[in-house]
């Protein structure tokens, strides 16, 4: 790991990656290599996770691929020296901001949508000029194998190299020195890779996750508000860093919410839901046991069937569902969706306030004064107000979370200024040194007739 981490140092120290032509040149590669081996890299996706290739097309390519174009299109720009305001005692100097690479870069990936959670950071580090090394997730082994065999094919083999590998790997490349982590997973890794970065006081970027909650208003349009829940929730079979976790709303609407989510799903996935190429199926043994431990003595409203042998769990909605079990007490990651009666908003704003911010928040209502209400008295990474997952769509919202879903954020220019040192500049001139007599001793002040 070492001479691996040395060997990036030595490429960044270079100065290479630093020139904006050089930037533009890989991000245009990547895109090559994304466009010309899309059917290899759909193929890895679909073998990790069950995922038929329009969906691995529109949930993963298709933001890697816009990303490299907004970066391609504005890059010249950022690059730039800006100019900032000057006071008296600079008036006639120089003095601007230029972002500069920080130097070299781990970003760590996770493998529930395995492609883009690696190369979208990938994009900003190289756009701002750094050196990067990955390490892709594990768990989505297939595509893990293919980012390290497309990359080198494609990129500088020296400033951007992949290293796969599991905790050991991880915690070995840790202990090395970089310039900043991003990693993105969950939030008892995410203070492993703090506290490792702390050794060295170097920066994170920490992608977590969290409990999403969903309230629903009375005042709303149900047969719409749950066509999108249902498409948030079950999208890649649950395994959405910012899937609505659970639903929060008053009793009244509970039935209707359950039989209108059961008519989407019949719609979505059809009678079959196992037949369906649009449902997925659980990462691993090891998280299909663990959800399915989130299901004891609920009351499953429907769904609730499920398959070891092929780690298929059906979607499921659990009704009237105690806060205190254990399936609200951790991130769910996977198909199931509780609903928790609530009295009215106040509750519901208390029941988000009491609990961890979480990564995302979705209020559905007719009345935008409640949802301003939502988005004032509580805190989570992002909001979509009547819909879900929809934030994320948006580069010019910087994607991230806040307390312990996560800090930082990127996207599009956010991603820039992430992996980007804004460095202050001020350069004055060896003349007018009258102008200073001010500044230096002895008795300044007394130098300066008022
Ligand atoms: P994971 O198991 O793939 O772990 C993520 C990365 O951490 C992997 O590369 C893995 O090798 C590494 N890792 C695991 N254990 C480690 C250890 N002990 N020391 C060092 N490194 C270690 O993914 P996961 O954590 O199961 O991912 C799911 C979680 O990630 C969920 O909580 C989800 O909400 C969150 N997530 C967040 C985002 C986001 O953008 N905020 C996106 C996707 C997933």
């Amino acid at each position: 790991m070492e001479r691996e981490v040395q060997r990036v140092r030595q490429a960044f120290l270079s100065g290479r990656s630093r020139s904006l032509r050089f930037r533009l040149q890989q991000l245009e590669a990547l895109r090559r290599m994304v466009q010309e081996r899309e059917k290899d890299i759909l193929a890895a996706i679909a073998a990790d996770l069950c995922k038929s290739e329009f969906n691995a097309y529109s949930q993963e390519v298709i933001t890697v691929l816009g990303e490299i174009d907004f970066m391609l299109e504005n890059l010249p720009e950022w690059v730039t020296a800006k100019p900032v305001k000057k006071n008296l005692l600079t008036m006639l100097d120089e003095a601007y901001i230029q972002p500069q690479p920080l130097g070299v870069v781990l970003i760590i990936g996770a493998w529930n949508y395995p492609f883009v959670l690696t190369i979208q950071p990938l994009i900003g580090a190289i756009a701002a000029g750094n050196a990067v090394i990955i390490k892709p997730s594990e768990l989505s082994e297939n595509t893990a194998k293919i980012v390290a065999k497309l990359l080198p094919q494609y990129l500088d083999q020296d400033l951007y190299i992949v290293i796969n590998g599991g905790v050991e790997e991880t915690t070995e490349l840790l202990k090395q020195r970089f310039d900043h982590v991003f990693y993105t997973g969950n939030t008892a890794v995410g203070k492993i890779v703090m506290e490792a970065a702390a050794k060295h006081l170097t920066p994170v970027t920490l992608e977590l996750g969290g409990k999403s909650p969903c309230y629903v208003d009375k005042d709303c349009d149900l047969d719409i508000v749950c066509r999108r829940i249902t498409w948030g929730k079950y999208m890649n079979c649950g395994q959405t860093c910012i899937a609505p976790d659970y639903i929060l709303c008053e009793a009244s609407l509970q039935s209707q919410i359950v039989w209108k989510i059961k008519e989407t799903v019949k719609e979505f996935y059809g009678e079959n839901i196992k037949e369906s190429p649009d449902y997925e199926r659980i990462i691993n043994l090891r998280h299909f046991k663990r959800i399915l431990s989130l299901l004891e003595g609920q009351k499953i409203a429907f769904g609730g069937e499920t398959d070891e042998a092929t780690r298929y769990i059906a979607p499921t909605v659990l009704t009237d569902v105690d806060p205190k079990t254990k399936v609200m007490q951790e991130e769910i990651f996977g198909p199931i969706l509780p609903i928790v009666p609530v009295k009215n908003v106040d509750e519901a704003i208390d029941f988000i306030n009491e609990r961890e911010k979480p990564l995302a928040l979705y209020v559905f209502s007719h009345n935008h004064k409640l949802i301003k209400r939502m988005i004032d008295e509580t805190s989570s990474g992002g909001v979509t107000g009547n819909d879900v997952i929809m934030h994320f769509m948006l580069n010019s919202l910087p994607f991230g979370g806040v307390g312990s879903s996560g800090m930082g954020a990127y996207h599009g220019k956010h991603s820039f200024d992430t992996f980007s040192h804004q460095r202050p500049c001020l350069l004055k001139s060896l003349k007018r040194e009258g102008a200073n007599k001010l500044r230096y001793p002895p008795n300044s002040q007394s130098k300066v007739d008022w």
